[in-house]
């Protein structure tokens, strides 16, 4: 898995191609991430007692990883990932301007 929390990710398909957000969740089980304020689903909930009202939430459906680059905070461009091994010590880098991410 390359793509952690924190981390900005630019969306390549579904509604919400070409925009970007922040990742606040990764399901390593199903290699998907869920990035803030993307892929916005509106979920009914309905009224559990009598009286209340029914409300409409909204939520965000993690992302096949596949679907997701990240963006280099250096460069600002999408980017795949590289890595720079440094004395055992595993550094990802920007495989466009070789900055650390
Ligand atoms: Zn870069």
């Amino acid at each position: 898995m390359k793509i952690k929390k924190g981390d900005n990710v630019k969306i390549l398909t579904g509604k919400d191609r070409g925009k970007s957000g922040k990742v606040v969740n990764v399901d390593f089980k199903s290699n998907k991430a869920t990035v803030e304020g993307l892929n916005i689903f509106k979920k009914h909930v309905r009224p559990k007692r009598q009286g209340e009202k029914g409300e409409v939430v909204q939520v965000f459906r993690p992302l096949a990883v596949s679907n997701l680059m990240i963006v280099c905070p250096a460069c600002g461009k999408a980017t795949r990932i590289g890595y720079a091994v440094d004395k055992e010590k595993k550094t990802r880098i920007c495989k466009k301007c070789h900055a650390p991410i």
